[in-house]
């Protein structure tokens, strides 16, 4: 049984938090939101949780990787200026996985943003939310495939390389001169690329300036995502020497989708309030098992993803134990 603690206040959290056992320099995890989402994590929460752990006398950045699809947080320029007109800009912003995504360390097989190893401890602080493809979006989500660097995330959406749109390709020739395989060859005007040799890194589809390479999202089913990124969160965890990472899911303004959609979400229910374990499946089974609660069946209703087939890959991945001690300390 693995104890999860919940509050209304992240206050009465943060007194039950054991930072004192974490070391020295801390990444505080922090999904940024989207440009157009306004239900992303509080940043009043985020910094309640810094400026606790900087009165410990530690220090702190809140980390991120970017992502693999085209958006405002493609580039690590990008993303940290999002992030601070997002109201994130009270602490370091460091971006794991280098400018364009490319930058990872390999840990059980999986890259993760490579600059994962300038910490020794790590605070997890998950919006708690439905999510298109994973069924929902909690501290398993966050970590796994949020911490992959762009390859990995290449390879946690889909089972098909890249391809090129040739009806919105210039061939301005940027993706060839930015692809290491020498896999893009531009015939007759557009680019091509050559799937034998393409590692499906990702760099084409960060640099190309029309949004011309397509990621096959449809290629893979809502249960293998799930299996690939319990498989990056346990890489993630294995970046940390034991009982080094504690986990806060906030069960606040739940949407439908994810902060990834750059979109303002209306809530599809009241607020539940905090939770925080040394658990990463407790507490995304704890937080999957109040939401139910408290929506009747209307966050089962939102997809229709296997929610507990995500519990069920974290344990076969080592992660965790699904069975909880529900501490209320209000
Ligand atoms: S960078 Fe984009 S637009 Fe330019 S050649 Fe490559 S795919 Fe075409
Ligand atoms: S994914 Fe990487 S290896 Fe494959 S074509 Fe694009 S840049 Fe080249």
């Amino acid at each position: 049984m693995e104890d999860v603690y919940f509050s209304k206040k992240i206050k009465s959290i943060l007194d039950n938090l054991d930072l004192m056992s974490l070391g020295k320099n801390v990444a505080i995890k922090v999904h940024f939101g989207e440009k157009g989402c306004d239900t992303h994590i509080s940043p009043e929460v985020v910094k309640a949780v810094y400026e606790k752990v900087l009165s410990c006398g530690k220090t702190a950045s809140l980390v991120e990787c970017n992502t693999l699809y085209k958006g405002e947080r493609t580039t690590s320029t990008n993303h940290i200026k999002l992030a601070k007109e997002h109201g994130f800009g009270f602490a370091p912003i460091d971006i794991l996985d280098g400018e364009y995504g490319q930058d990872y360390v390999e840990i059980n097989g999986c890259k993760i943003g490579k600059g994962i190893k300038k910490y020794d401890s790590m605070i997890v602080l998950t919006h708690f939310k439905g999510h298109i493809m994973a069924g929902f979006g909690g501290a398993i989500k966050n970590i796994g495939m949020g911490l992959g660097s762009r390859a990995g995330k290449l390879y946690m959406h889909a089972n098909i390389k890249p391809t090129v749109n040739s009806e919105v390709c210039t061939g301005c020739g940027i993706c060839v001169k930015n692809c290491n395989e020498n896999a893009i060859t531009i015939i007759d005007g557009k680019a091509y690329i050559d799937h034998e040799k393409c590692v499906g890194c990702a760099m084409c589809i960060a640099v190309c300036p029309n949004e011309s390479i397509e990621i096959a999202w449809d290629s893979h089913t809502g249960e293998e995502i799930q299996e690939k990124t319990s498989q990056y969160a346990n890489g993630v965890v294995s970046a940390f020497k034991k009982n080094q990472i504690v986990y806060v899911n906030v069960l606040e303004n739940i949407t439908t989708d994810c902060d990834c959609l750059g979109e303002k979400q209306e809530p599809i229910m009241k607020d539940v309030g905090i939770l925080m374990s040394k658990d990463i499946v407790a507490i995304d089974k704890a937080s999957l098992d109040l939401v139910r609660k408290h929506s009747g069946d209307e966050f089962d209703q939102i997809n229709l993803i296997n929610k507990d087939n995500q519990i069920k890959c974290a344990i076969e991945n080592n992660l965790g134990s699904s069975k909880y001690n529900l501490i209320d300390l209000d």
